[in-house]
């Protein structure tokens, strides 16, 4: 439930409104906006009656949250949050940062040389794992703290923020050191440890949609990160498993209107794993640009034939580099940009059906 106090509110007003929530033994969030204040109470099983609070001296109504989680809800907050991962790099305003580098850290060539493609094409962050969730014990499980030593080096040649996954609690507190954002992945989603974790490292979180998750499921998960205090989450589309084995995965772009309206956080796109197909990523990420994804996680590997993970879903350079032109022009018509760097950055050209790009 929601309290929205009127204009004339003063603390004690709100004070008193937070005495009786702490004394029904439920916790009161106070959410102060630009007009009035809001107060969320959270703890409640059912819902509860509202005729309580709507006698208070300078309460003016009493919203109840429908949906079951309540901080991540457009109800709770009808402003979409600003998630901000380095110095002008925010997801949830009207930029479109991209994200982009190989899946797996392997080396200091590879991952130096992947960060500045990544820059000159006119990225704006740098992704790498460096510890990997893989299907199989027996693939490249990533390099672990030392791809972390090499995330962070890479920035400081590129100054490139850095996007890399955690697995657990402890790299999570090791992650936090290095990385500018923390990506908890598909196969962590539900990991609620993990989630309490990074709630409480105050971190940005990149919170990934688990591969059976329904929409509900990815909106709960984020609830547990906000629970403990962390409301720096971006929402991630990564495709569900479905019948077809014609792609890797279902990419759903439903859920970047579907997630706008359910929710004030921002949610990005990841055509990459979402079609597990090098030739599909640029249509698809083109597409999710034009649904309002507010961001797009892209694998791009200097020399992907040899990448030790997802090298056949990875772009080649050239191609990232071309990507991120047609995203510019794609973002331009709905009134969006992607941030401007100072890289060296094409303008959009009208180019050739011949080249599988856009009509413009
Ligand atoms: C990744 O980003 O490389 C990754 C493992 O993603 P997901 O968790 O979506 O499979
Ligand atoms: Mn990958």
């Amino acid at each position: 439930m929601l309290i929205i106090m009127d204009h004339g509110a003063a603390q004690p007003d709100i004070d008193r409104v937070v005495a009786i929530i702490t004394e029904m033994g439920y916790q009161a969030y106070q959410l102060p906006g630009a007009q009035r204040t809001a107060i969320g109470i959270v703890g409640n099983g059912g819902r509860l009656d509202g005729g309580r609070f709507e006698a208070l001296p300078h309460v003016a109504r009493v919203i109840h949250v429908t949906q079951p989680y309540k901080q991540v809800s457009r109800e709770w907050r009808s402003e979409g949050t600003i998630v901000t991962i380095g110095e002008g790099v925010s997801f949830g305003g009207d930029d479109i940062p991209i994200i982009a580098g190989p899946c797996s850290v392997e080396s200091e060539t590879q991952i130096l040389q992947a960060a500045r493609q990544v820059k000159e094409a006119g990225g704006t962050a740098l992704r790498g794992g460096a510890f990997k969730p893989r299907s199989s014990p027996y693939s490249f499980q990533g390099l672990g703290k030392q791809g972390l030593e090499l995330l962070a080096l890479a920035r400081r040649e590129t100054g490139l923020p850095i996007v890399t996954e955690a697995m657990d609690d402890d790299g999570a507190k090791l992650v936090a050191e290095y990385a500018d954002c923390i990506q908890i992945g598909a196969r962590n989603m539900q990991n609620y440890s993990l989630l309490k974790t990074v709630g409480r490292l105050g971190k940005p979180v990149l919170l990934k949609r688990g591969m059976a998750a329904t929409i509900d499921d990815l909106l709960l998960s984020a609830e547990y990160i906000l629970a403990e205090g962390n409301d720096q989450v971006i929402l991630c589309e990564r495709g569900i498993r479905s019948f077809d084995s014609a792609v890797r995965n279902l990419f759903d772009l439903t859920a970047v209107p579907l997630v706008h309206k359910l929710s004030h956080l921002p949610i990005i796109a990841d055509p990459s794993h979402g079609t597990g197909l090098r030739d599909q990523v640029t249509p698809m990420a083109r597409a999710a640009i034009a649904a309002g994804a507010d961001g797009i996680l892209v694998e791009m590997h200097p020399t992907p034939d040899r990448a030790l993970s997802d090298g056949a879903q990875s772009l080649y350079p050239e191609q990232f580099a071309a990507l991120v032109v047609q995203l510019r022009a794609v973002a331009r018509v709905i009134g969006r940009s992607l941030p401007d760097h100072g890289a060296a950055i094409p303008d959009a050209e009208p180019t050739g059906a011949a080249s599988g790009t856009p009509a413009t």
